[in-house]
């Protein structure tokens, strides 16, 4: 057998060319380098630049050029200085040969100060055409591996390959950019640390492939229930964190408590098994707590704590007493909503709420008068009234 290649190279490689457009305003000079490379390349023609252009924008399979200098509409330099300056980086990078006159060197000097990548005489004969496009095309797939792999070690060394969220490390980048712009502007910033409760157990329990299976169902909710510009981490086993630029205290804890109910309400089945899942949450601020990530997260490990200490499956974002937790002026001033208000009653915040309760009765009237049309129940509509305006005159002395 002589031609062995042929028989064990696999047909699907063998038969792929690659793409070459041949630029060229001469239909026989664009035939006789057709038929020159035909053999290892598939050939599209344009006939000036402005059409080489259109194709190469249009058709991403279309790996080098070779183009005529000079051309009606876009000539071969203006072609390759605009390649170079697309933002494509397909097109940044494409290989761009050059066809001149043989010994036509101010040509080839202009060609390589716009970008051309090499050049090749008109009467260049079709073993060096096709050599020299071997070698263009073969640097320019080499140099798209190497970008595609350093791509994907960046990501790897920013990203926790478990959940896909990013690393501790990505997020003390991010954070500390974030918590510095905040400091300029005079902005809140909030962090909340969070953590499984009894993960440990569900271990045990359910094996450890169970366990992982968990830990990417609370990622991909904390995810789902984040901010476009908050910015979600996993930095321990069970441990996530969060960063929430433009966030004051009250916006923070209505964050965690969305947190809390999204992560409770999951109903996580795995081989049969129905697993339940709730988190603790610790939140800190800039400016209260600091103005150093470190200090913040540090403060939130704490608030952690008396979260887990409290009984888990709670958020804690004070230190000392409940009735510091939302000492923000804002907060005195503007009527929290319904969810902010569930979240200062789970939070015993009691204080900070009564200014509040007129105002939040009556608009609830509504649903009282509601319930009464709806359901045997009877809520005294007209005693509700009564007391809002006893409190009213209350909040006034
Ligand atoms: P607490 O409510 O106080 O947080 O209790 P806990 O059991 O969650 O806390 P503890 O820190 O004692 O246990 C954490 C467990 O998380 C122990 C460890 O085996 C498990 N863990 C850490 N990383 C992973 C992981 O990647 N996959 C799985 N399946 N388990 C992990
Ligand atoms: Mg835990
Ligand atoms: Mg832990």
């Amino acid at each position: 057998m002589s031609d062995t290649s042929s028989l064990f190279s696999e047909p699907d490689v063998a038969d792929f060319k690659p793409l070459i457009l041949i630029v060229d305003d001469s239909p026989t000079i664009r035939l006789s380098l057709s038929r020159a490379l035909q053999d290892e390349f598939t050939p599209v023609e344009a006939v000036d630049g402005e059409q080489a252009w259109e194709f190469i924008s249009g058709d991403s399979r279309i790996e080098v050029v070779i183009t005529d200098l000079s051309m009606p509409k876009l000539d071969g330099l203006g072609l390759v200085k605009r390649m170079r300056d697309s933002v494509v980086m397909r097109i940044r990078n494409m290989p761009v040969i050059m066809v001149t006159g043989d010994d036509d060197t101010a040509a080839r000097e202009a060609s390589f100060m716009a970008g051309a990548n090499d050049f090749v005489a008109k009467t260049s004969d079709r073993v060096e055409l096709l050599a020299r496009l071997r070698a263009h095309r073969k640097l320019a797939v080499t140099l798209r591996e190497l970008e595609a792999s350093q791509r994907e070690l960046r990501e790897q060394a920013n990203t926790d390959p478990l959940t896909r969220l990013a690393n501790r490390r990505f997020f003390s980048h991010i954070a500390n950019k974030e918590l510095s712009l905040m400091r300029r502007q005079k902005e809140y910033f909030a962090v909340l640390m969070m953590d499984i409760d009894h993960f440990k157990r569900t271990n045990d329990t359910f094996g450890h492939a169970a366990g992982d299976y968990v830990l990417v169902q609370v990622a991909q909710t904390l995810a789902n229930n984040v901010r476009e510009e908050d910015t979600l981490a996993r930095v321990g086993g069970e441990e996530f964190v969060v960063s929430s630029p433009y966030t004051n205290r009250l916006a923070a804890i209505v964050l965690a408590e969305r947190l809390r109910k999204a992560v409770e309400s999951l109903e996580i089945q795995f081989e049969g098994n129905s697993i339940p899942v709730t988190i603790s949450i610790g939140i800190a601020m800039q400016p209260q707590d600091g103005d150093v990530l470190d200090t913040l997260l540090a403060a939130a490990d704490e608030r952690l704590y008396f979260a887990k200490n409290a009984g888990r499956n709670r958020f804690c974002a004070a230190s000392k007493h409940h009735d510091e937790l939302a000492m923000d002026m804002d907060v005195d001033k503007v009527c929290p909503k319904l969810d902010e208000v569930v979240g200062m009653l789970r939070h015993g915040n009691l204080r900070r709420l009564m200014p509040h309760i007129p105002k939040l009765l009556e608009d609830l009237i509504p649903l009282f008068e509601l319930v009464n049309e709806e359901s045997p129940v009877h809520i005294d509509v007209d005693q509700v009234r009564e007391a809002i305006v006893e409190l009213k005159a209350k909040n006034e002395n």
